[in-house]
């Protein structure tokens, strides 16, 4: 069943910050195009309607992890170029291929897998070769380089793959000065360089991530990939807040205060009594839990918006509730209760959820869960 947005809780999107967000990023990325990256729901905002806006906004490229996600994107009508990264064998790579979707290749595995959907296909294969240049994930390590390229230049004359790109991905964009940053920089020119000697001809090379779009122009290449700036949330505390890169949260998360009661001193406070009323006093039920994302860790410590005033989280997160103390005020049961968003109200950030529960924005935004609509707006 549908809830509706009206009753228990939403996730508000707002489109005309992710827009104004792309502009600010294509601003800054020297003249490269940028790749809207929307996988995981578009970190929880909706794929489809967060990819839209991010194409009407100028973004050229759209990038998700799984094919399935690709596809999903080509089946609500969008035709712009799309990659998707994460390999698995026995995915969907014919109708990857079918679809015009680019796939990344790390290794040979997947170039022999992908290179047989495309027979299968009638049509070769756009393929993104990645570059391990230190993030020590996916890619091809440097010492193999030479045999994909040369394996993947015979499946290019052969007409079954077609090089589309050259990339790779770095391990510490947001932690300014890391030395890996310049690392895997000369990295990545190096294979790239090996790559076009020897024939590969790619549409994009690439490497930046939203903290490297932001601090890093020797790093835009020809694209650069974009996920949680444009969502307005800033990559990394070292880096700055959103704010100071003109950057709008573009999710408000909001639920309805289910229930306001009169309580006495001492009493205890959901699972485990783990707070305890320190004089008499009002609680307010908010109907959000861990089942909608909510960090459990963030018990205690979680700021919401209620009446106003910004609170604290009372006690144990559960897995559809949980409850803040009003100190005594009088809130109305229905008031809204702003768990985060861009600030306007003086409602908490993402960010603040992810320092109270001890992760990163990118988590918080992206477990937001299924039973909580999205508005878009
Ligand atoms: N590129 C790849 C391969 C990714 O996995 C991600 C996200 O994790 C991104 C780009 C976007 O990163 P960010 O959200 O920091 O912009």
């Amino acid at each position: 069943m549908n809830e509706t947005a009206s009753l228990r809780a939403r996730a508000e999107i707002d489109l005309a910050a992710l827009r104004a967000n792309v502009r600010v990023l294509r601003a800054r990325a020297s003249g490269a195009r940028l790749m809207a990256v929307v996988k995981a729901d578009a970190y929880g905002h909706g794929a489809v309607p967060c990819a839209r806006a991010a194409l009407e906004a100028g973004a050229a490229w759209l990038g998700t992890a799984t094919p399935q996600e690709a596809l999903a994107l080509r089946a609500a009508g969008l035709e712009a170029p799309m990659m998707c990264w994460l390999w698995t064998p026995g995915g969907p790579w014919r109708e990857a291929i079918e679809a015009g979707v680019d796939v990344s290749v790390s290794g040979m595995w997947a170039l022999d897998e992908v290179t047989a959907a495309a027979a299968e296909a009638g049509r070769p294969a756009r393929i993104h070769l990645k570059a391990d240049t230190g993030l020590g994930r996916a890619g091809c390590q440097p010492a193999d380089w030479p045999e994909l390229v040369a394996a993947a230049r015979t499946a290019e004359q052969a007409g079954t793959v077609r090089v589309t790109g050259l990339w790779s991905h770095f391990a510490c964009a947001d932690e300014p000065g890391h030395p890996s940053i310049t690392a895997q920089l000369n990295t990545f020119r190096d294979m790239v360089a090996y790559a076009e000697k020897a024939g590969v001809e790619p549409e994009v090379r690439h490497i930046a991530n939203s903290p490297a779009t932001l601090t890093l122009p020797e790093s835009h290449f020809d694209l650069v990939r974009t996920g949680i700036a444009m969502y307005g949330i800033s990559p990394g505390p070292e880096l700055g807040t959103a704010a100071d890169f003109g950057l709008r949260p573009v999710m408000t998360l909001a639920a309805s205060v289910a229930l306001v009661k009169h309580v006495p001193a001492g009493h205890g406070i959901s699972y485990g009594h783990h707070y305890t009323t320190a004089a008499e006093t009002t609680l307010g039920l908010v109907p959000l839990g861990y089942a909608d994302g909510i960090p459990r860790h963030a018990s205690g410590r979680g700021p919401v918006l209620v009446g106003g005033v910004r609170r604290t989280i009372a006690g144990r997160v559960a897995m559809d509730q949980f409850v803040v103390d009003l100190d005594g005020d009088q809130v109305a049961a229905g008031s809204e209760a702003v768990l985060f968003g861009p600030g306007d109200r003086g409602e908490p950030s993402a960010e603040d959820w992810a320092e109270a529960a001890g992760t990163i924005a990118y988590e918080i935004v992206t477990r937001i869960g299924g039973r909580v609509p999205r508005v878009h707006r």
